[in-house]
């Protein structure tokens, strides 16, 4: 299976038999959101997949998701209220408890920010209300468009808003602080504007990650401020995810397929791993099949390219987790038998001088694996590099790639086509030390004797140096 799977844990996830199915039944990456849960049940999580990978062999990756500035009402009295089409009330920024008269919001600035005319969606979207006016310091007026039930703590989006909270809350900080400390492999930010976002993440994850550690980070794209920035912000990420739940409701519903397939598509010229996001197989959280619209969504975004496809809900607090990545599983399975979703991105970028020598070896390796129908490509990566250029053509044939960085090879499984393999025993002769990988392949029945194999690596192979050889053998 190429495309990787993304789950999100949550109670009806987190047991390590559960976490133990659900890896053998096929998923790649588990996503711990940072939105839910403390840093206990996190901590046993945590604990409990870095105990799997040893026992199963497996370099299950660990993305630690990042709430970001998420707007929120206040707690209702009793718990709920009925907001009627037409009414109008009064957004505050102080403290309260909320009614149908007035909701707290959690953003300082909101009063100054909004403008009258513009859209508040809450609770998903399900509600919508309109500005009408602002006293621009704590008061904003506002009218019930499409009104309905209203519970405490939902989700506020401001979709024409250009919202002044910066890009990580206090929250942010201590829960990237609490998953760099446990060495997860990818952390993501959601709602990301700016390439600025990506650069400050990147600045505090310097400030407070220990040395050697190879995390990485994913913009989160669920705002129309991120579509209209998001050649700057592929640019500045290292992975993208299609959040295509906050998206949904700030962008015009109509338009998330396309923003899906340019991401992709922009995603894999860049060389940088996409998840497709949200309410994938949303009707399996309570039902033990999925409908055909779902079955469709699955299928085309393996179509569409993307590395990843990440479920929610579906396995976090879903009545059939084990289910659902079978199911998935099955509908990947089947997309992959369509020989036209590979090699279809099959053109040399070859812009970047330094990277001349490894970019044209590491792309002609997938050429002659597709021209020759090799079994597999094998290259060894101490930066992941190669396995990020490689993966970015589709090659169909298998690709093995060897590190003695585990963690690397962990934030490697998210993505596409690439299998990671630890291997520390590299010497001082190339030709034996790929007669060596080789031979671990056979072993472990990945490969046959006689299989065409195409070789990249660096030379000398013990300098850890840009690749700048391809050889074919039979293995
Ligand atoms: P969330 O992000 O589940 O953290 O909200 C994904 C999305 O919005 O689609
Ligand atoms: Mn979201």
């Amino acid at each position: 299976m190429k495309t990787k799977i993304v789950a999100t844990i949550g109670p009806a996830s987190s047991s390590e038999e559960m976490l133990r199915n659900l890896i053998i039944n096929g998923v790649s990456v588990f996503r711990l959101n940072f939105s839910h849960s403390s840093y206990e049940d996190h901590q046993l999580v945590i604990d409990r997949i870095h105990k799997l990978n040893t026992e199963l062999g497996t370099n299950i990756a660990i993305l630690a998701d990042l709430q970001g500035p998420k707007l929120r009402i206040g707690l209702m009295e009793n718990g709920q209220a009925f907001m009627e089409d037409g009414h109008e009330l009064v957004f505050t920024t102080n403290e309260c408890t909320c009614n149908s008269d007035r909701l707290f919001i959690t953003y300082p600035e909101f009063a100054r920010d909004v403008k009258p005319g513009e859209d508040i969606l809450l609770d998903d979207g399900k509600l919508l209300f309109r500005v009408l006016e602002t006293n621009k310091i704590d008061e904003v007026k506002a009218k019930v468009i499409h009104g309905g039930i209203l519970s405490s703590k939902k989700g506020v989006n401001l979709p024409n808003t250009i919202i002044s909270l910066p890009s990580m809350t206090e929250k942010d900080l201590r829960d990237l602080q609490f998953a760099l400390k446990n060495r997860v492999n990818w952390i993501a930010l959601s709602f990301v504007r700016t390439a600025n976002d990506i650069i400050e993440l990147r600045k505090s994850i310097s400030q407070y990650a220990e040395e050697g550690l190879s995390v990485r980070i994913i913009a989160k794209i669920e705002k129309p401020e991120a579509v209209k920035n998001m050649d700057a912000i592929v640019e500045a990420t290292d992975g993208i995810m299609v959040a295509r739940g906050d998206l949904g409701v700030e962008l015009p519903l109509e338009q998330v397929p396309l923003v899906q397939k340019t991401l992709v598509n922009k995603c894999i010229k860049a060389c940088k791993p996409v998840i497709i996001a949200t309410q994938m197989m949303e009707g399996m959280i309570s039902n033990i099949r999925p409908t055909r619209a779902e079955v469709n969504d699955v299928a085309n975004s393996v179509l569409d390219g993307a590395d990843a496809l990440m479920l929610s809900g579906e396995t976090s607090i879903g009545q059939y987790p084990v289910e659902v990545i079978q199911t998935m599983k099955k509908i990947i399975r089947e997309v992959e038998e369509f020989q036209d979703i590979y090699n279809k991105h099959h053109e040399a970028n070859l812009e970047n001088k330094e990277y001349l020598i490894s970019d044209s070896i590491l792309f002609s390796a997938c050429n002659i694996a597709w021209e020759a129908n090799a079994k597999a490509i094998l290259a060894m990566t101490h930066t992941g590099y190669s396995a990020f250029r490689i993966s970015s053509q589709r090659p169909k044939t298998d690709v093995y790639i060897f590190s003695n960085d585990h963690e690397l090879l962990c934030t490697l499984n998210l993505v596409w086509g690439i299998n990671g393999i630890f291997f520390d025993e590299i010497e001082h002769s190339t030709t034996r030390t790929l007669k060596k990988i080789t031979e671990k392949l056979i072993a472990s029945g990945l490969i046959k004797q006689g299989d065409l194999l195409v070789n990249v690596a660096s030379t000398p192979i013990y300098i850890s140096g840009k690749t700048n050889m391809l050889k074919l053998s039979f293995a």
